[in-house]
């Protein structure tokens, strides 16, 4: 724990030196590294070894790791914890970003990067501004005011960034194992989130996990006549629609048995926050032309967004679907169905209890043929370990708005896998805004979320040393 007048020296430098902090961001902004695209190959390998040099630059035993793909970037730095008995933390980020198309759409040159005035304040323009450089300079600046200041870091700290979030990080999982030991720490960072709303800061404590499958019915051997057999013969479709329909009560709540082992209530402390959460659902809903919540009837919609299963059909198809008419009955009706898990869920036991479910509902002369696709758990952050409750009181003093524990109705594997592969903990904590549009057309990052994340993360490391 550090004495405030050395973190108010830290955060006073921040304040000084944001002009050069911008400007450093605007050249890492400058190199299009879009991982997914191999004409950008040699610019991902710029961006890595753009960090490996400010990270020397602050000190850090940095080097970049070449992989299959794009390389990683691992930096090491800080007093040796196991004299100090003080937390040795994993910072992670993703210097890859997302293609640009439709470049049409983008007001400016999306790896030309500026700084505008809006009526909301002003912003930095550029693709990968908010997701995920921008976030990952707020650690990497709030480092630098560190040292500069005290000569050194509050603790022993790894930087971990990688090159291929945006494009299925096909190298993280081997990477993480060859390499368990170097990169194990007491508890991982990550900085690929958003705040809740324009001004509350967020934790993220739960991730859902997801799981896909892909079922198909089979009735007559052949596509057949519903004039010559129609009323007699089956139809595969009226099977598939019925049990897909059967997947919810008419209260909303999943029928699938043993569907909902693992399934947690929420803890009364994070269910009061939420209630305290300004959360506008007819807005959310309104904006994509709805307005009622479908859900289980007795859930809040944050429930239902973030901390609720879902079982949703994604697509479903057979028989004749183009233009004019054909009174076909056919042999096969297909559905793709997902899953958004949550708790300790288990993948492969939801699996089997759907396809288990599903066969027990076929009619005679009806036979199901599934195929999975992915799945992963869902990523239950260990909140009772105290970092959670100090970084949520570093958070609330610099936002000055209680800081929330908050679920994420998406995925980020990463956190999945510094569990699984490093037997680590994460905390999720960002600083983007809903309005930022990464991945989209003229993606920003508010100057405030920069210079607060900035802030945010020496009063976090003060907290956390
Ligand atoms: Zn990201």
């Amino acid at each position: 724990m550090t004495a405030p007048n050395t973190l108010d020296a830290v955060l006073a430098h921040i304040d000084e030196g944001l002009p050069q902090a911008l400007d450093r961001l605007l050249d890492l902004l400058r190199i299009p590294s879009i991982s997914t695209d191999p004409a950008f190959r040699a610019d991902c390998m710029r961006a890595a070894e753009w960090l490996v040099a400010d990270l020397t630059d602050l000190g850090f035993d940095a080097s970049l790791r070449p992989t299959p793909g794009h390389p990683m970037v691992v930096a090491h730095a800080g007093p040796d914890t196991k004299a100090t008995g003080g937390r040795h933390l994993l910072f992670y980020g993703h210097y890859d970003v997302q293609p640009v198309d439709p470049l049409a759409l983008w007001d400016r040159d999306p790896f030309d990067p500026e700084v505008q005035d809006t009526p909301k304040g002003r912003v930095i323009r550029a693709r990968g501004a908010a997701d995920d450089k921008g976030q990952l300079m707020t650690f990497l600046e709030a480092c630098r005011a560190w040292r500069a200041v005290h000569g050194t870091l509050p603790c022993r700290l790894t930087i971990f960034f990688e090159g291929e979030e945006e494009s299925g990080s096909p190298s993280l999982i081997p990477f993480l194992k060859d390499n368990a030991d170097e990169l194990h720490a007491d508890l991982a960072l990550i900085c690929d989130t958003g705040m809740f709303g324009d001004t509350t800061p967020a934790i993220v404590t739960m991730l859902r996990g997801l799981l896909g499958e892909e079922i198909t019915i089979e009735g007559p051997n052949k596509d057949l006549h519903s004039g010559m057999f129609g009323g007699l013969a089956i139809n595969p479709i009226r099977v598939l629609s019925r049990i897909l329909a059967n997947m919810h009560d008419d209260q909303g709540r999943i029928t699938i048995p043993h569907f909902h082992d693992g399934v947690h209530e929420l803890p009364d402390a994070i269910r009061a926050q939420w209630q305290n959460l300004a959360f506008d659902h007819a807005a959310f809903l309104g904006d994509v032309g709805l307005s009622v919540p479908a859900g289980e009837a007795d859930r809040t919609p944050l429930e239902m967004i973030w901390s609720r299963p879902t079982a949703e059909v994604n697509g479903i198809w057979g028989g004749y679907t183009g233009d004019g008419f054909k009174t076909v009955l056919p042999s096969k009706a297909h559905a793709k169905v997902s899953f958004r898990l949550v708790g300790d869920q288990d993948p492969d036991a939801i699996r089997s209890h759907f396809r288990a479910w599903v066969q027990a509902q076929l009619p005679a002369d009806c036979t199901a043929t599934f195929h999975g696709h992915g799945n992963g758990p869902a990523s239950v952050m260990a909140i009772d370990d105290p970092a959670f409750e100090q970084a949520r009181a570093a958070l609330t003093e610099e936002w000055g708005v209680a800081a929330a524990y908050v679920g994420c109705g998406g995925s980020i594997p990463v956190a999945g896998y510094f569990k699984t592969c490093l037997g680590m903990d994460a905390m999720l904590v960002g600083f983007g805004r809903d309005d930022d549009q990464i991945h989209s057309p003229n993606e920003k990052y508010d100057v405030e979320s920069f210079h607060k994340g900035i802030r945010s993360w020496a009063r976090v490391l003060a907290k956390l040393a």
